[in-house]
């Protein structure tokens, strides 16, 4: 038998893939399975950008690309953040990458080895503890609570901090929570953060387009005082429903941009030809398609917060972004991963466990609401049902 190392053997994974895979199997035998579970919009990729894609592979847009990607596209997103955050960005610092994953993984092996810590969100998008891990790092969670709605509080992640301390990992809005963090929260940590020079933050900010009851995004762009050490994480995949694409990007420091770079050509050369032209198309085409999908969420996480607050056990509060649910279901005295299997296996529901996000998410359950009304309304009926059967 042969075994790889115990960095590797230390990688975590994202239970959405898996759970996917089940339900897609499930469906293939003949179960009606409703698909709660992954976090993609249910939409099809806008019809120009589509078109785009095809002209670029019409003309021959067949080969290699920069490792960092095409000018036009590191372009588009420098002028993109202008317009979206007011930040100036210089595009010789963007990196554009295979869908944006590839940038929590370069930030956690630029920064992160054996002694380091790295503080990142607990309930949190998965990767990022499994890529600490595997850097040899320490994870040191900063813990998300229900009652202060799922954001974290600046004064307890400054306490947090030491010498041993390289990165820190944010996300806002937040899989799987939906939390929003404020402008006074960010303020308050970059201030206490002029204490920590040697400190870098990673914000992961592939949500910051979908954002409910006005809330506007705040983008750690804006804080110029920081940006010699900021890596900033967004991409295609939500704001423009096109996850099977595989596109984001990293807005990298100056000084930490050529290890990125080198991380790129060292593992997958450069992201897809034609894709990129697709991603000129989505960022400087009309954007009326982003409006539309944000308002059909909206008009979803209303519905579901209310379906799911009238199941007993069950109580959910308003997600202030991206497009999950995060109910507590405590009350239903059933544990998340066995409510999880339940869910898929007796009612055809997929949605995810709680502790698939870390320790702390314990007691809850992820549910995407990137579906049809009549699929959450059913999907919570069907669980609603279970929970009756006992
Ligand atoms: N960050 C967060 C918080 C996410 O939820 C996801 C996708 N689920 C990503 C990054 C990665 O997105 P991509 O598909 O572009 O790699």
């Amino acid at each position: 038998m042969v075994l790889p190392t115990a960095a590797a053997r230390s990688l975590g994974t994202e239970t959405a893939f898996e759970v996917l895979a089940r339900a897609n199997r499930l469906a293939a035998e003949g179960r009606s399975i409703i698909n709660l579970g992954i976090g993609q919009p249910d939409f099809a990729t806008p019809g120009n950008i589509v078109q785009a894609g095809k002209r670029a592979l019409a003309e021959g847009k067949h080969g290699y690309t920069p490792g960092a990607g095409i000018p036009e596209l590191r372009e588009a997103v420098a002028r993109d953040l202008q317009r979206r955050h007011g930040a100036e960005v210089d595009p010789e610092t963007v990196l554009i990458t295979p869908g944006a994953k590839p940038v929590m993984f370069f930030a956690a092996l630029l920064m992160g080895e054996p002694g380091a810590e790295i503080l990142y969100p607990n309930p949190g998008f998965p990767i990022y503890e499994s890529v600490i891990r595997f850097s040899g790092a320490t994870p040191v969670p900063i813990e998300l609570h229900e009652a202060d709605g799922f954001t974290f509080d600046p004064d307890q992640v400054l306490s947090q901090i030491n010498e041993r301390t390289r990165l820190i990992i944010l996300n806002s809005p937040a899989n799987p929570t939906g939390g929003v963090y404020t402008r006074e929260q960010v303020e308050r940590l970059v201030e206490g953060l002029e204490r920590w020079p040697d400190v870098v933050v990673l914000s992961d900010e592939i949500y910051s387009r979908i954002l409910y009851e006005g809330r506007s995004h705040v983008s750690w762009l804006n804080y110029p005082q920081l940006r010699d050490r900021l890596i900033v994480l967004d991409g295609w995949s939500k704001t423009y429903a096109m996850t099977g694409w595989r596109l984001g990007y990293g807005v990298f420091p100056p000084d930490l941009f050529p290890f990125a770079e080198r991380l790129a050509i060292n593992s997958y050369s450069c992201p897809n030809a034609a894709t990129q032209y697709a991603a000129v198309e989505a960022l400087e085409g009309p954007q009326d398609a982003v409006d539309v999908m944000t308002a059909a969420f909206d008009e979803r996480r209303k519905v579901i917060v209310e379906e799911l607050n009238s199941v007993p056990g069950v109580s959910c509060v308003d997600p202030g972004g991206a497009f999950y649910a995060f109910p507590n279901i405590s009350g239903t005295g059933i544990d998340a991963r066995t409510l999880q299997e339940r869910l898929l296996e007796e009612a055809g529901v997929a949605v995810i466990a709680g502790t698939s996000f870390g320790h702390l998410g314990e007691g809850y359950l992820r549910f995407s609401y990137a579906a049809s009304l009549e699929e959450i309304v059913e999907g919570v009926d069907r669980m609603r049902a279970l929970l009756a059967e006992g």
